[in-house]
């Protein structure tokens, strides 16, 4: 292929993706202020209008600053590729590295210098909408001091955990031939499964304190839905969500018999035991559907088509020269290779997002009418609701914008099959 006519479709590509992105903001938006004033029929006597305006501001501020970092992120991406910024990383960081430590060396400092960078552009959105939003609308519990702490630990964390993997997959590509995309893939599919069985255990405690749940009575009630859905799992723990934010959740972690419930103690202090329970068995909902193993096994064949992807695109020069990139003659190109096409992909990819999230919206429904089939649908719509209400959540989103964003269906959407399925 020609490089320039890559680079032209490249930009076309990111142009429209643009256009699409600010258009769907906009329209989000405009329905959100529209429906400003007034409170939903539906939710006219659960949500109070101070309630309803707080959501709408706040899906405002967030929308806002969401379009500021879209345009970041667009102008970053080009001055990486066709600005020649990676270029110029990759020079200065083969200069002085691969001389002195040698070729693998040269290839994970990189790997490091650009995650570094990459990092730091983005620290100043991540505190703006941690300290500056969040807090505007009482979300915020981190200090600063959490915050440094945080990145400390995450920077650490990082290194300990994204070197070695790094290391092997390059090694892999540069040792193992024309079909090392087949085992570096296998080694990434490993690694994914090793994270999986080490993050309930080894890295989540890193960032917060788990204690075993304590509430006998709500225990006992959490262990007989399970037994009813026929489920097993190695404990039930509260997790302090709310050293770090007053936004609530539960989630299942780990997997085979070593499955852990963990509850955020913000939610066990907003919802009554009933509603817990059916927050839970919409949990229990998606591993009775396997909707879980459906997003693995999806995660591990995209991430084939990857890897073989890029196995072919690594070997094309004009891969290179069409995103401002001079493939180095002396070295291994595996690791710029790899961040290009980090890089590249997301921008063709984005136009297939709403595909995923409209499946992931038919998953919801299918773990709520779980949920209403093991616990009570009305504990389950009063969750909603509540949970609706502390995220400030808007009630009225535009309808094209939900169609390519939302992973779950709007709160009027659910409850109404909610209704549907208890009457
Ligand atoms: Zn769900």
């Amino acid at each position: 292929m020609s490089p320039s006519l890559l680079s032209l479709v490249f930009v076309a590509t990111l142009l429209a993706s643009l256009a699409v992105k600010f258009w769907l903001a906009t329209r989000q938006m405009r329905h959100v202020a529209a429906h400003r004033d007034a409170v939903p029929a539906a939710f006219a006597e659960t949500v109070t209008l101070q309630a309803h305006q707080k959501a709408a501001d706040y899906t405002l501020a967030k929308a806002r600053f969401g379009l500021l970092g879209t345009a970041f992120g667009a102008a970053l991406l080009v001055g990486w590729t066709l600005l020649g910024g990676l270029d110029q990383l990759n020079g200065a960081v083969r200069e002085l590295v691969l001389p002195r430590w040698g070729e693998m060396a040269y290839q994970l400092a990189l790997l490091g210098a650009f995650t570094l960078i990459g990092g730091l552009l983005d620290l100043p959105f991540d505190l703006y909408s941690t300290f500056r939003i969040e807090h505007r609308f009482g979300f915020n519990r981190m200090t600063w001091r959490l915050y440094l702490a945080d990145m400390l630990k995450g920077l650490l964390v990082g290194a300990a955990v994204g070197l070695p993997i790094a290391a092997l997959i390059l090694w892999i590509m540069g040792a193992t031939g024309a079909m090392w995309w087949l085992w570096a893939w296998l080694a990434w599919m490993g690694f994914n499964v090793l994270i999986l069985v080490l993050y309930p255990t080894v890295i989540a405690p890193l960032f917060n304190k788990f204690e075993p749940l304590s509430d006998e009575s709500l225990k006992a009630r959490v262990q007989s839905l399970m037994a009813r859905c026929g489920f097993a799992a190695k404990g039930l723990f509260v997790m302090d969500g709310s050293r770090r934010s007053a936004h609530a959740n539960a989630y299942f972690t780990g997997f085979g018999a070593a499955k852990r419930v963990v509850f955020f103690d913000t939610l066990l202090s907003k919802l009554t035991p009933g509603e817990v329970e059916a927050v839970l068995a919409h949990e229990l909902g998606h591993f009775k559907h396997k909707h879980v193993q459906k997003r693995i096994a999806s995660m591990f064949a995209i991430s084939l088509a990857g890897f073989a992807l890029l196995g072919w695109l690594s070997t094309q020069s004009w891969f290179y020269t069409a995103f401002g990139v001079q493939p180095s003659l002396d070295a291994p190109n595996d690791a710029l290779a790899l961040l290009l096409f980090l890089l590249v992909v997301p921008v063709f990819g984005f136009f297939v997002s709403p595909v995923f999230a409209r499946f992931s919206r038919k998953h919801e429904f299918e773990a709520d009418a779980y949920a209403c089939a093991q616990a009570d649908g009305r504990d389950l719509a009063g969750a909603l609701l509540k949970l609706h209400e502390d995220n400030a959540a808007t009630l009225t989103p535009d309808p094209l914008y939900v169609r390519f964003y939302y992973s779950h269906p709007p709160a009027s959407e659910r409850l109404a099959a909610l209704s549907h399925q208890a009457g």
